[in-house]
């Protein structure tokens, strides 16, 4: 079978999801969002998979510059330099640009977003995109069998990772309530808006619907 491989062109195509997995259970699902304005001009927004809906569970963590693909942390990410997800996309990005040898780590590999042979769903832990349906399809109904939280780490500084475990509900795509995505809401606050400016706006933008004054 050939091996699902993804390209520079995949990344930057603009709706790009991809999971990097070391082979050894630990995987990161990422985002790259295009974006073009009149007042940004073109970015390519990246983000990591931070809860358990691969389509709406994303949270920002800089922009991608296209020539070199290289990640680019801007002053409202929430991720540090030294932050895994920070580190896993680099390292995806290097290993995609030639900047590091893959036959160091064989068992690695970026690997495509894919859909469910049997509700659509979209799929990303690297098992169920490899398998092309999802563990609750897989079992036919059945409950699925539950997977230890397989890559959650703390590092040295005591920061957590988090875990992506797959939701897989039975809902056919397209059916899911509409989220504004992360990419939408940045755009609309300027790509230099934090999660927490975002969030507060849209609270806010709530609270004054339902008429409750906030201080
Ligand atoms: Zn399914």
């Amino acid at each position: 079978m050939a091996r699902l491989e993804i390209t520079r062109d995949y990344i930057l195509a603009g709706n790009a999801t991809f999971t990097a997995h070391n082979g050894a259970g630990n995987w990161y699902t990422f985002k790259v969002t295009r974006k073009e304005s009149a007042q940004y001009g073109l970015n390519y927004f990246a983000s990591f998979l931070s809860g358990q809906d691969n389509e709406s569970d994303f949270t920002y963590l800089g922009v991608i510059d296209p020539e070199y693909l290289r990640l680019r942390i801007t002053r409202k990410s929430r991720q540090h330099e030294g932050s895994t997800p920070v580190r896993a996309l680099t390292w995806a990005l290097d290993m995609l640009s030639g900047r590091v040898d893959g036959s160091k780590c064989p068992a690695a590999e970026i690997l495509p977003s894919t859909r469910c042979c049997r509700c659509g769903r979209k799929l990303t832990t690297p098992d169920s995109v490899k398998a092309g349906i999802g563990p609750e399809c897989a079992g036919r109904g059945a409950v699925a069998p539950v997977r230890p939280a397989a890559r959650v780490v703390t590092n040295s500084s005591g920061e957590t990772s988090y875990p992506a475990m797959e939701r897989h509900s039975e809902r056919p795509a397209g059916g899911s309530p509409d989220v504004a995505s992360l990419e939408e809401d940045l755009t609309q606050f300027g790509p230099e808006a934090s999660i927490e400016d975002v969030a507060q706006k849209l609270l806010n933008n709530r609270l004054t619907e339902l008429g409750i004054h906030v201080e």
